[in-house]
């Protein structure tokens, strides 16, 4: 099956390799080599349809900055009729080296700065994780951050039965007061939308590539909250994305409800594990 596709793609020869890949949460991801070239392929049985299409059309938002490497995606299904979808693109693999965190901080911070969108969010939905992601433009970033990511865990934790009363109680103060913590109209920033550690890898000559995307533009704060949150970022590339774009005075106050939507997120894909830290961030503005 996987021949057809890289046939579709132009290349004839037979598959010399194929070995799973483990690192990913969500679909079985293998190393495909064959006579002509070495390939990553993501296959899915239970995604929806425009699953990879949305993956490839952020990867391809992203690579239009020219800011940030990218893998360049080769196939990906667009429909399924109860089959496996794939998503084929290119093989990165490489060793850091002494600059490629350095690059990382500069080359994020640049493509935070090529602002494209006069508005916020996004015209269509992605994933966050597995989870749907809604969007829509808005000329207001509270707005958006309220309707699309805050109202949005908060519906489906409900939904998924991970609130109590008291939780569910401060998560609504916390959005009606929105406006009071987040600024309406920060710079609008292409962002990748899922920035922790495991979604950039190193390439060739220690070329650092960004990989599954859920993106939206917006504050660039909302992408430095979450790299914060679960690490993998280290001083150097902090130092180096603020040389570049110096992060605003009010970043720690607004960080906690940033990486809340993450942790949120967490908590209706994973469980209770993440409850304790969402009542703590939400105690610090809700008493
Ligand atoms: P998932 O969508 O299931 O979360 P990922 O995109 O995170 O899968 O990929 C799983 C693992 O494969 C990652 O941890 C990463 O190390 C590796 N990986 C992702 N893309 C590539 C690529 N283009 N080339 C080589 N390895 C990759």
């Amino acid at each position: 099956m996987i021949e057809e596709k890289l046939k579709q793609i132009g290349d004839n020869t037979s598959i010399q390799t194929m070995t799973p890949i483990s690192g990913g949460d969500i679909n079985q991801a293998y190393y495909i080599k064959t006579e002509k070239q070495e390939y990553f392929v993501k296959a899915n049985r239970n995604t929806a349809d425009d699953f990879f299409q949305v993956e490839a059309d952020g990867l391809e938002r992203i690579r239009s900055t020219q800011a940030i490497a990218v893998p360049e995606v080769y196939y990906y299904d667009k429909s399924s009729s109860n089959k496996e979808m794939v998503l084929i693109m290119e093989w990165i693999q490489g060793e850091k080296t002494a600059t490629t965190e350095q690059q990382l901080g500069e080359q994020l911070a640049s493509m935070h700065l090529t602002d494209r969108s006069a508005q916020y969010g996004l015209g269509k939905p992605t994933y966050i994780g597995k989870l749907p992601q809604t969007n829509g433009w808005y000329s207001d970033w509270v707005e958006y951050f309220r309707d699309h990511r805050l109202q949005l865990q908060l519906d489906l934790s409900v939904k998924f039965n991970r609130m109590n009363q008291k939780r569910r109680l401060k998560l609504e103060t916390l959005i009606r007061d929105l406006d009071k913590y987040l600024p309406n109209q920060p710079r609008v920033s292409l962002l990748h939308g899922d920035l922790w550690g495991g979604n950039w890898i190193t390439g060739q000559a220690g070329k650092p590539y960004l990989i599954d995307p859920s993106v939206l533009y917006g504050d660039h704060l909302f992408e430095l909250a979450f790299t914060e949150l679960f690490g993998g970022f280290s001083e150097v590339f902090y130092s180096k994305y603020k040389e570049i774009l110096s992060l605003e005075d009010y970043y720690e106050e607004v960080k906690p409800i940033y990486q809340l939507f993450y942790l949120l997120v967490h908590l209706n894909m994973f469980g209770e594990a993440y409850g304790a830290v969402v009542d703590r961030i939400l105690k610090k503005y809700i008493r």
